[in-house]
């Protein structure tokens, strides 16, 4: 099923919690609501839900406008962080709770309880309470009591914040092999980045109430079009500065406070070239040499931060914090001095006012 949010406003006392957002999901499409605590994912979901009433806007399930239909009539599913379970019911009465309030026959609760258990494969824990389960089984009860329902829109709130970084990779995959097994239209809500990036078709940024960006992760993460988007998505996040850049005969050049001048494609250079911007590089497009080179800045460590696969390392350049990654193996130490290269095609460049993207 479509969904549409056409100018969706909402307001608590003085403060809009959520300024016209719009967007269109479309039918089977997974989409992320994501922004940083506070920014109005959630009143934009529960609005969606039916259970907060837009102070401006409408809300479309397919051709239907719902916006004063009730959560009941919407034909939704929820999922929430607190998994909302009812604590003296078992697994099979939790899941099956919506079929008895339609009263549906004990066999069809049997049979159809049997079915979505089997699909989150806690087939065999349909006599258990939730307390006799962990986070994660009891996350797949509360996503089970949601699919029994047959919903043509899954609507998700931070459902994995309270798992543990294992399970929630786990989860991760599972929701979305579900959902487009089941081809269900669903809107997840989530701070974390990481989240949007790897289950999302698209993200929705969201600051301040205000739609940032609406795109599929990747072009979020190449070409942010705000300096906001540039810094909230990607980890670690990008080094960012007051920039100048040097515009010579045959080379565009970022300048660096310690005077060197770090090459930028020129297909990368913006035009024209503004006096006042932000320049942003990723750690990832950063090059560390093992020697000085004329195309290389230097960078003294300050601090070293083991991440696993890479170290992470916080130096400054002259005035400029700025953060590297490094291969463990290098054996890189506080106190060392480094040289590095940007890749020339991956600088982001801000207008410093606006904070827009200048590419
Ligand atoms: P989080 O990730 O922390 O849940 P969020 O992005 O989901 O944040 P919302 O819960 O949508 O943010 O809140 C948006 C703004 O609206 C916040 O400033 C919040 O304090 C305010 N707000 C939310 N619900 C209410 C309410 N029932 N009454 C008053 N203000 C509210």
């Amino acid at each position: 099923m479509k969904v549409i949010l056409d100018t969706l406003t909402k307001k608590f006392g003085n403060s809009t919690a959520v300024d016209k957002i719009s967007l269109e999901i479309e039918s089977g499409e997974f989409v992320a609501f994501l922004g940083p605590s506070g920014c109005g994912k959630t009143t934009t979901l529960l609005m969606t839900a039916g259970i907060y009433k837009p102070d401006g806007g409408h809300i479309f399930f397919g051709d239907r406008d719902v916006t004063t239909l009730q959560p009941k009539d919407r034909n939704i599913g929820m999922v929430f962080q607190s998994y909302a379970l009812y604590p003296h019911m078992t697994v099979f009465e939790n899941i099956s709770f919506s079929m008895k309030l339609k009263k549906a026959s004990k066999q069809e609760m049997e049979k159809e309880t049997a079915e979505v258990a089997e699909m989150l494969g806690i087939g065999n824990l349909l006599h258990r309470k939730p307390g006799e389960l962990s986070g994660g089984q009891q996350q797949r009860v509360a996503l089970g009591r949601a699919l029994i329902k047959k919903p043509e829109l899954l609507l998700f709130d931070e459902p994995l914040s309270n798992l543990d970084a294992r399970l929630r990779i786990t989860m991760r995959s599972e929701i979305k092999r579900l959902q487009k097994e089941l081809g269900i239209t669903c809107i997840y809500v989530t701070h974390d980045q990481v989240e949007a990036m790897t289950m999302a078709d698209r993200v929705a940024v969201i600051k301040d109430g205000v739609l940032q960006s609406y795109r599929p992760p990747l072009e979020l993460h190449e070409h942010p079009r705000t300096l906001f988007i540039g810094q909230f998505v990607g980890n670690p996040p990008m080094n960012i500065w007051q920039g100048s850049l040097i515009d010579k005969a045959d080379m565009s050049c970022v300048k660096m406070s310690d005077g060197s001048l770090l090459r930028i494609s020129r297909k990368r250079t913006p035009q024209p070239m503004p006096a006042d911007l932000t320049v942003g590089i990723r750690p990832e497009d950063i090059e560390i040499l093992s020697e000085e080179s004329e195309d290389a800045a230097s960078a003294v460590v300050s601090l070293v931060e083991p991440l696993g696969r890479d170290n992470l390392l916080q130096c400054r350049c002259g005035e400029q914090e700025i953060v590297l990654l490094a291969d463990p193996r290098s054996g890189i130490r506080p106190g060392q001095k480094v040289f590095f290269r940007p890749d020339p095609n991956a600088w982001q460049f801000f207008d410093a006012q606006t904070e827009q993207s200048l590419l």
